[in-house]
């Protein structure tokens, strides 16, 4: 971990210098960090870390200047090594059949050619609860004394019943839950009633309050008593006027609208207040394009709302998928709003 931190460190000198994307993540950019036996893969893992961590602290230094309404410098971040998200790409978990003081071997390979961690598990009783009800996920996120897990579950045919729920906001269906709820699926037909209506007549101010209580009924729908978190993606530079950018699509930003959208954001912000449900954000990055079995990100693994991995043939729908993809990053990305939430992970994951 001590090796990690550097290399980390190594990239936020690079970043903070001068500002990169996800997308920019490449060999290039890669090599020159240069550590003797780091794999390019972990490397890239390394990368991502520092650049959400740049990201965090930028995004921090906003929140701050906005609120102090001062210009407020952000301050460059500081990998401390004590933690470091992994996923199946780099490491497994195994039965360690032969041990009596430990469970399972966690085997991070890619290391290096010559270097190969097995670190011993002892599992927590809270995993074999949710081994059996669910599937374990492909991401670790490896801390100094403990390794956190994710599992997904699968809630049958009743209602369900989740702690946690990742929201994707989209035009096919307003909400996408990660509970493989689809809600607000009249909002496109909507939206195009207000934009067939005249600018200025009675009949668009119409539309648009019927559009506006939609929203609002909906985000309603949502907001049930046995719900205590709600993710969703964070919608970066919206004001009053401008467009969205990011992970929207044109389609999306030109289509629902950037009033909408953040209409939208704020009636669930408020809902979850009134009911206590903590309201979280997570970077959009590749959300939409990132296979949420394999974590395979590829552009032409989305196609409309289809959704076909081009690695490992996952098939979904798209806009569940990234719903999904947004709770994930929320428990492992690194330096999300999950990060600053760890006590929220302890009461509703166990
Ligand atoms: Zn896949």
């Amino acid at each position: 971990m001590d090796e990690y931190k550097h290399v980390v460190n190594s990239y936020i000198d690079i970043f903070w210098v001068e500002r990169c994307r996800e997308a920019d993540l490449k060999k290039e950019l890669l090599d020159r960090v240069q550590h003797p036996y780091f794999t390019q893969r972990l490397k890239q893992q390394a990368a991502r870390e520092a650049l959400s961590m740049v990201n965090a602290a930028i995004e921090q230094a906003k929140a701050a200047s906005k609120e102090a309404e001062r210009e407020i410098v952000p301050v460059k971040p500081t990998h401390y090594g004590n933690r470091m998200a992994l996923s199946t790409a780099i490491c497994s978990l195994t039965e360690a059949k032969q041990s009596k003081t430990f469970d399972r071997w966690l085997s991070l390979r890619s290391i290096g050619d010559k270097i190969k961690i097995d670190i011993p598990i002892k599992l927590h009783r809270q995993f074999h609860k949710w081994n059996e009800r669910g599937r374990l996920m492909g991401s670790f996120v490896i801390f100094r004394n403990y390794v956190q897990v994710t599992f997904e579950i699968q809630t049958g045919e009743k209602k369900p019943i989740t702690n946690c729920v990742g929201i994707d906001t989209g035009i096919n269906a307003l909400a996408s839950l990660s509970t493989g709820e689809q809600i607000g699926l009249e909002l496109k037909t909507l939206i195009n009633i207000v934009r067939r209506r005249k600018k200025g007549s009675k009949g668009k101010t119409r539309a648009i309050k019927t559009l506006k209580d939609y929203i609002a009924l909906n985000a309603k729908r949502i907001v049930m008593s046995d719900i205590s978190l709600i993710v969703v993606e964070r919608l970066k530079g919206i004001t009053h006027g401008t467009k969205l950018k990011g992970r929207l699509s044109k389609n999306m930003s030109s289509v629902i609208g950037s009033w909408n959208v953040r209409y939208w954001l704020t009636r669930l912000e408020m809902l979850c207040e009134e009911n206590r449900v903590s309201f979280r954000r997570v970077w959009p990055e590749n959300t939409s394009i990132t296979c949420r079995q394999c974590g395979y990100v590829d552009k032409k693994n989305r196609n409309g709302e289809i959704f076909l991995c081009q690695s490992c043939g996952h098939h979904d729908n798209a806009d569940l998928n990234a719903s999904r993809n947004i709770l994930n990053r929320f428990f492992t990305g690194p330096y999300g709003a999950g990060y600053e939430a760890g006590p929220i992970l302890l009461n509703t994951i166990g």
